[in-house]
């Protein structure tokens, strides 16, 4: 199976190979402020999966007390579209963002994740799994 994406302005696009490991919804805080959005919806899948072509910019997310880097949020530097984050200490593993697919209709999401930053005006119905914290 192959699903391809781009982000709003087309400099970015991505092929994306093989089934995903997880596709999951995060309600941190972090997300929130990335997307605009109440969430963000993340296909978990092995970085070698995904083929992207054009040039990402890097923000490099740390703990709250400066920490190491924990998140590589790559997105479009022209059109700001959040395309891949990775994390950085599950090497290898990245999570490609869902509203950026052409074709989002098939994304079903089964893990919940910082569920309590969920806004109480979002209901996703229920997941087969719920993560309450990392
Ligand atoms: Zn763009
Ligand atoms: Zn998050």
């Amino acid at each position: 199976m192959s699903q391809t994406g781009r982000c709003l302005c087309g400099s970015v696009s991505f092929e994306l190979l093989g089934d995903v490991i997880a596709t999951a919804v995060c309600h941190c805080d972090h997300c929130q402020r990335q997307s605009g959005g109440a969430f963000s919806v993340n296909l978990v899948v092995h970085e070698s999966q995904l083929a992207v072509t054009g040039d990402l910019a890097v923000y490099e997310e740390r703990g709250e007390r400066g920490d190491d880097v924990y998140v590589l949020r790559k997105f479009c530097g022209s059109c700001g579209s959040p395309i891949v984050s990775a994390l950085a200490k599950t090497e290898g593993i990245v999570a490609v963002k869902a509203g950026v697919l052409d074709d989002k209709s098939a994304v079903s999401p089964t893990v919940e994740a910082w569920c309590e930053h969920k806004q109480p005006w979002v209901d996703l119905g229920e997941m087969a799994v719920s993560m309450d914290r990392e």
